[in-house]
């Protein structure tokens, strides 16, 4: 980890605290700046490579409750073009889950938990869809537009309070939300809590590994912590799930994993050290320079890939009737 001496600014700052996956010490910077150019101290474990924003986001649930969205979107409620664009991934999230997922009304209720649901896009698609389905989501404004408009079944609140004797779920999602955790490790104990014996667990989050950005915004303060692939399985297994299937996106910027419970007389494992993943991960965040960057397509194709969806967008939703009734037309021509 030399490599990182050069960028290390850690004088206000205390050591950074042991690492939650695999409990090793001696966290070391890898980034200095959030995505807006403002000091935020950013460590990597050397013993396993999960990255994580030391010290952590004060008053965190207060931010997620109330100001997330407005920081994020410049919105306390979906405008429009979100509510189209939230559509979209919806039915790509949708699309990428779906061999895990059996048909709906073939037998019993496949009941589906969508943890950090949002304004309620991917919920409203698997209740269209014939699925019995439960949001969950801390942002107040997010989730009463999902309740007023959609009538779904959406509880307010974080997944760190769910309650696991009041019920059990065959399948939870967690799109974009264990890097925005407190506590990963305790968040996914409780997760497991909640499925039933055959639940599968289906993730998926921003992969640290990825160019496709520019490198000012690969840190950020909203994120608690960033994964690669093998950060990703290890916090997975040591949970105790087994891993049904993993990849990365076409740019590289996601990770999608689905993972099964394991049965309940299989060994615990704990998190283990990952003989050279800090390295790795190190070796691409410290290459990730900007004149690298801006000397690549990368940017100028997701500039121009940008416009045009922004402008796709305006002329998409110039009648918006209201987030049903842009939905039902989405997902209904999805269905054909
Ligand atoms: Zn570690």
């Amino acid at each position: 980890m030399a490599a990182l001496a050069g960028i290390i600014g850690t004088k206000p700052f205390p050591p950074p605290a042991a690492c939650r996956l695999c409990g090793a010490a001696g966290a070391t910077v890898i980034g200095t700046r959030d995505r807006t150019g403002k000091a935020l101290r950013t460590v990597i474990c050397p013993g396993c490579g999960l990255v994580w924003t030391d010290p952590p986001l004060a008053n965190a649930r207060d931010y997620y409750r109330d100001d997330y969205r407005k920081a994020y979107k410049g919105t306390y409620a979906p405008k429009a073009k979100h509510v189209l664009r939230a559509g979209q991934v919806a039915l790509s999230r949708y699309a990428a889950m779906r061999d895990f997922l059996p048909a709906p009304g073939g037998g019993g209720d496949v009941s589906i938990l969508d943890i950090g649901a949002g304004g309620g896009e991917f919920i409203y698609l698997l209740h269209t869809l014939g699925y019995a389905v439960k949001g969950l989501e801390p942002n107040r404004g997010y989730a009463e537009y999902a309740i007023r408009e959609y009538g779904l079944d959406l509880d307010v609140g974080f997944v760190q309070d769910a309650d696991a004797s009041s019920g059990t779920f065959r399948f939870v999602t967690l799109w974009h939300v264990l890097e925005h955790l407190e506590d990963p490790v305790a968040a996914l104990g409780k997760i497991h809590s909640l499925l039933d014996p055959e639940g599968v667990l289906i993730v998926e989050v921003p992969n640290v590994e990825a160019v496709c950005q520019s490198p000012a915004g690969t840190f950020h303060e909203a994120h608690l912590f960033y994964f690669n692939s093998a950060t990703l399985r290890e916090l997975l297994l040591a949970s105790g799930f087994r891993i049904l299937s993993e990849r990365v996106s076409g740019d590289g910027g996601n990770l999608f994993l689905a993972a099964r419970k394991a049965p309940p007389d299989a060994p615990s494992r704990r998190a283990a050290e990952i003989r050279g993943n800090a390295e790795r991960i190190a070796a691409v965040v410290l290459a990730h320079t900007p004149l690298r960057h801006y000397l690549t397509a990368r940017p100028y194709v997701r500039f121009y890939r940008r416009l045009c969806r922004s402008l796709g967008e305006k002329w998409a939703v110039r009648r918006f009737p209201g987030g049903k009734a842009l939905l039902d037309g989405l997902y209904s021509r999805a269905a054909r």
